[in-house]
C-alpha cells in the first residue's frame, strides 16, 4: 500500500490497529519529499531525523496504548509558527537564523499528543501575499501544474498536503492564506472564527484579523484538527472563552440529515463582480444546485459593503503590521546589518536589506495611514468599514447559516503572472478578506477542476463560532461531488 496516499483519519486508524507504524508513515512522507520537493519547494526547514526520533517515540506510545488520533501523525507547519529549537524564518531573511525558545500553543498541543514534525514550510514573507512568490527564499510550485503557483501566503502548507508530503498541516489565515492555496492546490482549507485557536506563538502579521487553521486532504481531517488546536488559552487574551464541540459531530449531522434545515445564503453582489473566471463560476452553480438538492434552501442576501472591502483590508492590515513588524530592528531577533556607521544607520540598513520589497511597502503604508493627521482619514476610516461589513455579515447571519461564494476570482495563475501588479494581486483576494474582517469562520472545499486541469475550491462562511455548520455543508459537498480521486503527478525537473 501507498502509505502516503492514506488521510489522517485512516492513518489514525491503522495506527491504533497497530496494522502500521509511525515510523512507516513517516519514512514514506520523507522519502516522497526527498524525491519530488527539488521540484516543488514547499518546505523551508525540513528535519528528517528529527521527525524519525519523534516518529519512533510515537511508536512507543501507541505500543502502550498510550495515544490520541494525533500520536505518530507527520504534520507540516507554516514557517510562521513558533518551534522550539526549530528555526522559524517566517519566508523572511530577518529571521533567517531565529531558533524559538518556545512552542507556539498549537505546536505544544500537537507535541503532547506526540504528533510528528516533519517540517516548516514556505510561505509569502510575513504571510504578505497570495502566491507565495514573496517568500524571501523561493517560489513554491503547484503540484498540480509547476507553471503555476499554489497561492498563498500558506502556499507552502497547502502544496506539501496536495503533493502528499505530510498527513495535514497547519497554516494561518489574515485574508485568505488558508483558504485560497486550499483552492488552488485542491485540499480543504479551514480558517477558525477568530479567538477560536490560540495565536500564542503565532508570529503577527495583523494581530486583529490573523487566525491559524488546518489544511487537509478531506473535510474529516479538518474536523479531527480542530478538536486538536481549538480552545481558550490564558497565553493568549484574544481566545475566547467558548465551549468547544466535537467537530466532528460536524459529519455525523449530516450522515443524519443531509442538508435539511440549512439556509444557504447567495451574496449578491458576489455573482456580479467583473472577472469571475467561467470555470470558476461553473463550479459554484454546480455547488449551489447539488446543495438545493441535498436539502438546504437557498436564499439570495445582500452584503452590500463589499466594494470596500479590498481597500479597508490593505489599509488595516499594513497599519497593524507596522506596528507587529517594528521589532524586528536587528537588536532583538535575528539579522543585523554589519559595519554600519551608528545606531540608526544600523535600524536603517537592517530593516532595508532584510525585508522584502512587499513587506517595506506595507510598513511604509501602515506608518503612513496611522501617522498624525492621516490617521482619521485612513485607519479611522478603514475601521468605519470594517464596523459596516461586520454588521453586513451579522444581518446575513439572522436569516441564514452559510454563505456560500467562490474562493477567489480565477483559479492558480502563472509563476511572475501578478508578481509586479501589487494592487492585481490584492484584489484577487476580495471573497476571502471579509470573513476576517468579520472574524467568522470560513472553508475551502475542492470543488471542481478548469479546463487546464487546475483545482477551484468553493467558500463557505458561516455565523462566528459556527465551524459546525461549514464542516457538516463542507462535508456533504464533498461526499456527493463525487470528484473521481485525483492525485497530481509531480515532474522531475
Ligand atoms: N493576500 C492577503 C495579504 O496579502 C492575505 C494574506 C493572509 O491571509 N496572510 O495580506
Amino acid at each position: 500500500m501507498d502509505l502516503h496516499t492514506l488521510s489522517l483519519a485512516r492513518a489514525a486508524r491503522m495506527l491504533d490497529e497497530k496494522k502500521i507504524s509511525s515510523t512507516e508513515l513517516t519514512r514514506a512522507y520523507l522519502d516522497r519529499i526527498k524525491t519530488h520537493d527539488s521540484t516543488l519547494n514547499s518546505f523551508i526547514t525540513a528535519d528528517a531525523d528529527a521527525a524519525l526520533a519523534q516518529a519512533a517515540a510515537a511508536d512507543d506510545q501507541i505500543a502502550s496504548n498510550n495515544h490520541t488520533p494525533f500520536t505518530g501523525i507527520p504534520m507540516a507547519l507554516k514557517d510562521l509558527l513558533c518551534t522550539q529549537g526549530m528555526r522559524t524564518t517566517c519566508g523572511s531573511k530577518i529571521l533567517d537564523n531565529f531558533v524559538p525558545r518556545y512552542d507556539a500553543t498549537v505546536v505544544e498541543k500537537l507535541r503532547q499528543s506526540h504528533g510528528v514534525i516533519i517540517g516548516k514550510t514556505n510561505m509569502d514573507e510575513f504571510a504578505m501575499g497570495s502566491s507565495t512568490e514573496n517568500s524571501a527564499y523561493f517560489p513554491t510550485r503547484n503540484p498540480w501544474h509547476v507553471d503555476y503557483v499554489p497561492g498563498g501566503s500558506s502556499g507552502g502548507s497547502a502544496a506539501a498536503v496536495a503533493a502528499q508530503f505530510c498527513s495535514a498541516a497547519l497554516g494561518s489565515d489574515t485574508g485568505g492564506s488558508i483558504r485560497q492555496p486550499a483552492s488552488h492546490c485542491g485540499v480543504v482549507g479551514l480558517k477558525p472564527t477568530y479567538g477560536r485557536v490560540s495565536r500564542y506563538g503565532l508570529v503577527s502579521y495583523a494581530s486583529s484579523l490573523d487566525q491559524i487553521g488546518p489544511i487537509t486532504r478531506t473535510v474529516e481531517d479538518a474536523a479531527l484538527m480542530m478538536n486538536l488546536i481549538a480552545g481558550h488559552d490564558p497565553k493568549d487574551s484574544t481566545s475566547a472563552p467558548e465551549p468547544v464541540p466535537d467537530f466532528t459531530s460536524g459529519l455525523t449531522a449530516f450522515d443524519k440529515n443531509g442538508l435539511k434545515g440549512m439556509t444557504v445564503g447567495i451574496p449578491k453582489e458576489y455573482l456580479d463582480m467583473p472577472g469571475i473566471d467561467p470555470d470558476v463560476r461553473a463550479v459554484f452553480d454546480n455547488v449551489r444546485t447539488l446543495m438545493e438538492s441535498l436539502g438546504a434552501t437557498i436564499q439570495s442576501v445582500s452584503l452590500p459593503h463589499t466594494d470596500y472591502v479590498v481597500a479597508a483590508y490593505y489599509i488595516i492590515a499594513p497599519c497593524e503590521a507596522s506596528s507587529n513588524l517594528a521589532r524586528f530592528d536587528g537588536v532583538k531577533y535575528g539579522f543585523r546589518a554589519r559595519d554600519t556607521a551608528d545606531l540608526l544607520d544600523m535600524y536603517k540598513q537592517t530593516k532595508s536589506t532584510g525585508f522584502g520589497p512587499e513587506v517595506q511597502r506595507r510598513i511604509i503604508i501602515g506608518t503612513y495611514a496611522l501617522s498624525a493627521g492621516y490617521y482619521d482619514a485612513y485607519y479611522g476610516k478603514a475601521s468605519q468599514v470594517r464596523a459596516l461589513i461586520m454588521a453586513d455579515f451579522a444581518k446575513a447571519f439572522e436569516t441564514c447559516d452559510i454563505l456560500l461564494s467562490p474562493v477567489a476570482p480565477t483559479p492558480a495563475f502563472r509563476i511572475k503572472e501578478k508578481i509586479d501588479d501589487p494592487l492585481t494581486m490584492y484584489l484577487t483576494d476580495i471573497f476571502t478578506l471579509s470573513a476576517n474582517m468579520a472574524a467568522v469562520p470560513g472553508i475551502s472545499v475542492p470543488a471542481g477542476f478548469s479546463a487546464a486541469g487546475l483545482p477551484i475550491g468553493i467558500q463557505m462562511m458561516a455565523g462566528r463560532f459556527d465551524e459546525l455548520s461549514l464542516i457538516r455543508a463542507g462535508y456533504g459537498v464533498e461526499k456527493s461531488m463525487n470528484l473521481e480521486p485525483r492525485f497530481p503527478d509531480i515532474p522531475d525537473m
